[in-house]
């Protein structure tokens, strides 16, 4: 590695207070060049329930009020800030992401821990005016918000920081305890996180129970069926693949889930715009984390008459794009997260190729790049059943499909099992709200791409995109239940 983190991070995991190890550790690799960065503990079945029995317990225990819940995150959130530099190189080092990415992540999960410590003072309820219904004119009615108590919170490799953010921020904010589950690639920034939550327990000025907090690392599968087996976890926070996430929908009982999942988003670029600029936003949109987003542009649909003009641009916006070492000051493209990914788009990509799509640039991909690394790729003359546009791709493919007329776009962008986000450039405020009417996504962004997000949005799927809601007030609902209490005054 170019700049590597100061020393290798052997960490353990956070279970009731105490920084613990496993009987089995597994290595984590820098995706650019294979390097081990770090290794971390593979939790037994045990150790995930030891997790469990300590957030219920300290769940039991805290009776933290909601300026302290607020203390606890805005600490937090400071921890952070003064570490940025450390979790950034960390993020990189296991993700492989552009450093000047990773200290975006960093960026923004501060904020989103900002935006928690804040929503924590904000767990309204409503007055329900009783005379509205004949005879309870004497009536008084409200309601209050009450945590659950032990939110799971289970994270993919993409944004190993400010997704998990995503899920403590809200969970803790709410009153609830928390066990968090990173993935087994990318564990080390969440750790990171966890150390930070840690320390801002001891910081503050508040009894925060040993257990509010816990981490554990390991397999999925094994970590995840204790997870669901267990009857102390009233909500799990899912993000990552539809495969998994049906899993879960399938084996969680009553427990409350929110899932957010993958995504084959459409991108739309209408005549009436400005297309370089949408190229160059729909190229960033499709290339940044080196495609590994999961509201990243997928599809490009565009009307027939412009196809060459919209080609030309994307091709442009691609090729300005530096591919290299992670580390590297200017890196715009870097590699891919492992083997398993990288061999994904490698095949998606040749399947689309032999299926008859033109390469306008790019299409390399390994060897003097880096192993695991692949070149911001044009496609045109895609047709939709093709791989690159029928299926989820990680990578940054930017397959261009075109379309007759309007309504074929809006047909286009809904042929798909998936319902995550959806972009459209356009000047006609006529076709925006059409396309906001008719797409059946949980997002769709005017002007800008299907990756548009900012934290406190409300964020999630439709379809086998995913159930539920993040965004920071959006999951404080999910995360905590509505109780009635009724006043009969007789
Ligand atoms: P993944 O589903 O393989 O893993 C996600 C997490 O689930 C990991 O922590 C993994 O260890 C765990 N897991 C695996 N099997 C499990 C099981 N049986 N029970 C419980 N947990 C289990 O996903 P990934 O490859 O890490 O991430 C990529 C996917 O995530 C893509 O499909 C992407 O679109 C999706 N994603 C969605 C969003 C969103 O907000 N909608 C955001 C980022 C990523």
């Amino acid at each position: 590695m170019s700049q590597e983190v100061a020393t290798r991070l052997d960490k353990q995991m956070l279970i009731g207070g105490e920084w613990v190890d496993a009987d089995d550790r597994t290595d984590v690799a820098h995706p650019y060049d294979g390097e081990v960065v770090g290794s971390v503990p593979l939790a037994s079945e045990q150790q995930v329930v030891d997790a469990i029995d300590a957030a219920e317990a300290a769940f039991e225990a805290a009776s933290l009020s909601a300026y302290q819940r607020y203390e606890l995150l805005s600490e937090t959130a400071r921890q952070v800030e003064t570490r940025a530099d450390d979790i950034a190189r960390i993020l990189t080092s296991e993700q492989g992401k552009p450093l000047s990415e990773a200290r975006g992540e960093v960026d923004r999960a501060v904020q989103t821990l900002d935006l928690s410590a804040e929503q924590a003072k904000r767990m309204f309820g409503e007055y329900v005016p009783m005379d509205a219904q004949k005879g309870f004119a004497r009536d008084h009615c409200f309601t209050q918000r009450e945590p659950l108590g032990v939110v799971a919170a289970i994270t993919p490799f993409n944004f190993p920081l400010n997704l998990m953010v995503h899920k403590v921020g809200p969970a803790l904010a709410a009153g609830n305890a928390v066990v968090g589950k990173p993935a087994t690639n990318t564990p080390l920034t969440s750790i990171a996180l966890f150390e930070c939550l840690d320390d801002a327990a001891d910081e503050i000025d508040a009894d925060v129970p040993d257990g509010l907090v816990n981490v554990v690392t390991g397999s999925g599968s094994a970590t995840g069926d204790v997870i669901l087996e267990h009857d102390a976890v009233e909500a799990i926070s899912f993000t990552g693949s539809t495969a998994v996430g049906k899993y879960i929908a399938n084996n969680s009982g009553m427990k409350e889930v929110t899932l957010e999942l993958g995504g084959n988003d459409p991108t739309i670029i209408w005549d009436d715009t400005d297309i370089e600029e949408a190229a160059a936003q729909v190229v960033g949109g499709a290339c940044s984390n080196a495609g590994q987003v999961c509201n990243s542009v997928e599809r490009v649909l565009v009307p027939d008459h412009i196809e060459g003009e919209v080609v030309d641009a994307l091709v442009d916006a691609a090729e300005s794009l530096t591919v290299g070492d992670p580390f590297d000051d200017g890196t715009d493209v870097a590699s891919m997260v492992d083997d398993s990914q990288f061999e994904d788009v490698v095949d998606i990509f040749e399947a689309t190729v032999d299926a008859g799509a033109t390469v306008e640039c790019g299409g390399n991909y390994g060897g003097d790049l880096g192993p695991r690394t692949f070149e911001p790729t044009v496609l045109s003359g895609v047709d939709p059943e093709m791989p690159a546009a029928a299926e989820e791709t990680f990578g940054p493919l930017v397959p261009v499909i075109t379309v007759s007329d309007f309504e074929a776009a809006i047909d286009e962008a809904n042929n798909t099992n998936y319902g995550l986000e959806a972009g459209l450039f356009t000047q006609d405020i006529d076709r925006a709200k059409r396309a906001a009417d008719e797409i059946d996504a949980g997002g769709v962004n005017i002007n800008t791409v299907s990756g548009f997000r900012a934290d406190h949005m409300p964020y999630g799927g439709f379809k086998d995109s995913g159930v539920g809601k993040e965004g920071i007030k959006y999951a404080v609902e999910h995360f905590s239940r509505e109780k009635l209490v009724g006043f009969h005054q007789g």
